[in-house]
C-alpha cells in the first residue's frame, strides 16, 4: 500500500516538474525568440548604416580602395561580413573575400535575403556558407539610391550583413543553462517544501490511525492533540468526543451489569424467604402435623400466607422487569384525577377498615383532566397509600389530595404514619430498599412498590417528591401536566 504522504508528494513532484519543464521550455524558446529578432533588427539597422556610409564616401567622390578600407574596418569592428552586391546578382564586394577572388563567388540573385529584399525592401535567412563554413545569418537590404555610388560599385542593389551563428549558440546555450539551473533550484525548494507539507498534512492522520488501534485494544484514555481548523482537526476532534462516548457508555454498561447482577441477588434473596417458610411449613405437616388438629390448620394458612407473598413478589418483579426493559407502553389520553383518585379510596377503604383507619379524599366537586396513563397512575397511586395504611398505626388517617394550579395538578397522599428518616429518604424508591427489613415483611412488602411508583410516574416526564417528619407522618405528591 503507498502511503498517503508519498501519494500527495508524488502528485506534487509530478505536477511541479510537469510545470517547470513547460515553463523553461516556453521560456527559452520566447527568450531565443526575442534576442533573435532584436539580433535581426540590429543587423538591419547595420545595412542601413553601411548604405549611409557608402552615400557619405560617394558624395565626397572617395576611392574605391578608402571605400573597401572603411568597409573593412567596420565590418572588424562589428565582427561581420559586409557584403555589396549588383542588381543582377554579382557580388562587388565581399569584406571576406579579397577582390580578386569574387568572380569566382556564385551569383547571389537567388539568395532567399537577397529575393526578399527585392520585394519587400529587406530580407534575412539563416544557413550554412559554403565560403567560409559555417552557419550565418544574412540581411539584406535593398539601397534606395544606387546612383551615388554608382562611380565605384556600378548598378550596387543589395548590402548585406552576416554575422556567424556560432556566437548566437553561445548567448542561447548560456541562457538555457541558467533556466536549466533556475529550475533545478526551483524544483529542490519544491522537493523540501513538499516534504515539508506532505509530512503536516500526514502526521495527524498517523496520529489517528495510532489512536483507533489503541481503542481498538480498549485503551479509551488517550486523547488525540487538534492542531488545526481544517478537516483533520474536525475528525481529530470527533474521535475526541467519540472515545468520550464510547467511555461513558461503557460505564454505563458496567454499571447496568453491576445493577444487574446486584438485583439477580436480591430477588434470590426474596424468594428465598417465602419458599424456604413455604417448604419448612409442608414439610413439618407432612411429618404428622397434618394429623394433629390443634395445628394443621394454623400451618395451613402459614403456608397458603407465604404462597401468597410470593405471588405478590414475583408480580411485583414481572413489573418492574416489565418497565425498565422498557416492555411496558404507556397509553396517554386525558383522564378524570378526581374520579381516579375516589376508586381509590374505595379500593382501598377495606383494608383502612381492617386496620382502624381512616382514608379521606379531598378533590373539587368536578372533574380535574390530567394527561396520563389512568390504569398505571391507579397502580402507582395504590403502591403509595397501599404503604400509608401499611405503616401507619391503628387509627391513624390518610388523606390524598389533588391541588389544581393553572398548568398543572399536584395530587399527594399524606399520612400519619412513623415518618422516615432523612438518612433513609432519598433511597427508599431504590429496589428492594426498606427502612425496617422485618416490619416491611411483617406487612407484606416487597420492596418494589415505591419503585415501581417511581418509574410510573417518570414515565408521566415528571418526579415523584416525599417529605417526612418523624413521629408526625410522611408525605408523597407528584404532578401531572394539565
Ligand atoms: P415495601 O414493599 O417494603 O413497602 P416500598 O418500595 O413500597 O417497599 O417502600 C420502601 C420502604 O420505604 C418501605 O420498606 C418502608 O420502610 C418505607 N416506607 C414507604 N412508605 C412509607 C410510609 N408511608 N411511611 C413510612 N415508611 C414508608
Amino acid at each position: 500500500m503507498r502511503s498517503v504522504r508519498s501519494q500527495i508528494a508524488l502528485t506534487f513532484i509530478v505536477i511541479s516538474v510537469l510545470v517547470i519543464v513547460l515553463l523553461g521550455v516556453l521560456l527559452s524558446y520566447e527568450i531565443e525568440k526575442y534576442y533573435f529578432d532584436r539580433l535581426l533588427a540590429s543587423l538591419r539597422t547595420e545595412t542601413m548604416v553601411i548604405a549611409a556610409l557608402l552615400q557619405e564616401s560617394a558624395r565626397r567622390s572617395e576611392s574605391r580602395e578608402n571605400m573597401e578600407k572603411d568597409l573593412a574596418a567596420f565590418a572588424s569592428a562589428a565582427q561581420m561580413r559586409i557584403t555589396l552586391i549588383d542588381s543582377s546578382g554579382v557580388v562587388v564586394y565581399d569584406s571576406s573575400v579579397p577582390d580578386s577572388l569574387l568572380q569566382s563567388l556564385e551569383n547571389h540573385s537567388q539568395r532567399q535575403e537577397i529575393t526578399e529584399a527585392r520585394q519587400t525592401g529587406t530580407g534575412a535567412n539563416v544557413r550554412f556558407s559554403k565560403s567560409i563554413l559555417q552557419d550565418l545569418v544574412y540581411v539584406a537590404r535593398k539601397v534606395e539610391s544606387p546612383r551615388a555610388s554608382a562611380a565605384v560599385f556600378p548598378s550596387l542593389q543589395f548590402v548585406r550583413v552576416s554575422v556567424a551563428l556560432t556566437e548566437v549558440n553561445r548567448v542561447m546555450y548560456e541562457i538555457r543553462f541558467k533556466i536549466v539551473i533556475v529550475s533545478i533550484m526551483i524544483l529542490v525548494v519544491v522537493l523540501i517544501v513538499t516534504q515539508i507539507v506532505s509530512k503536516r498534512l500526514t502526521k495527524p492522520l498517523t496520529e489517528i490511525a495510532e489512536m483507533v488501534k489503541e481503542i481498538k485494544a480498549g485503551n479509551l484514555d488517550q486523547k488525540l492533540p487538534v492542531r488545526s481548523n481544517d478537516e483533520i482537526g474536525r475528525l481529530a476532534e470527533l474521535i475526541n468526543e467519540m472515545t468520550d462516548k464510547l467511555k461513558a457508555d461503557i460505564e454505563q454498561l458496567k454499571k447496568l451489569e453491576r445493577v444487574r447482577s446486584e438485583f439477580l441477588g436480591n430477588v434470590s434473596h426474596e424468594l428465598r424467604t417465602p419458599i424456604f417458610s413455604l417448604k419448612g411449613f409442608i414439610e413439618t405437616l407432612l411429618e404428622g402435623a397434618v394429623d394433629d388438629p390443634a395445628v394443621n390448620r394454623r400451618f395451613l394458612e402459614k403456608a397458603y400466607h407465604h404462597a401468597n407473598r410470593l405471588d405478590t413478589l414475583l408480580s411485583d418483579l414481572i413489573e418492574i422487569s416489565r418497565i425498565e426493559s422498557g416492555e411496558m407502553k404507556m397509553s396517554f389520553r386525558y383522564v378524570d384525577a378526581v374520579s381516579i383518585l375516589k376508586n381509590l379510596i374505595a379500593d382501598f377503604s377495606d383494608s383502612a377498615a381492617k386496620r382502624k383507619q381512616s382514608l379521606l379524599v379531598e378533590v373539587p366537586d368536578r372533574e380535574v383532566l390530567v394527561l396520563g396513563d389512568k390504569d398505571r397512575l391507579r397502580q402507582a397511586l395504590g403502591n403509595i397509600v397501599d404503604n400509608a395504611i401499611k405503616y401507619s398505626p391503628e387509627g391513624a388517617a390518610t388523606t390524598v389530595r389533588l391541588i389544581e394550579a393553572e398548568r398543572s395538578t399536584t395530587i399527594s397522599i399524606s399520612d400519619a404514619g412513623p415518618g422516615i428518616e432523612d438518612e433513609h429518604l432519598p433511597r427508599i424508591f431504590e429496589r428492594f430498599y426498606r427502612v425496617d427489613k422485618t416490619r416491611s415483611r411483617e406487612v407484606g412488602g416487597t420492596g418494589l412498590g415505591l419503585a415501581i411508583a417511581k418509574h410510573i410516574v417518570e414515565a408521566h416526564s415528571s418526579q415523584i417528591s416525599v417529605t417526612s417528619e418523624m413521629g408526625k407522618g410522611t408525605i408523597f405528591s407528584f404532578e401531572l401536566k394539565k
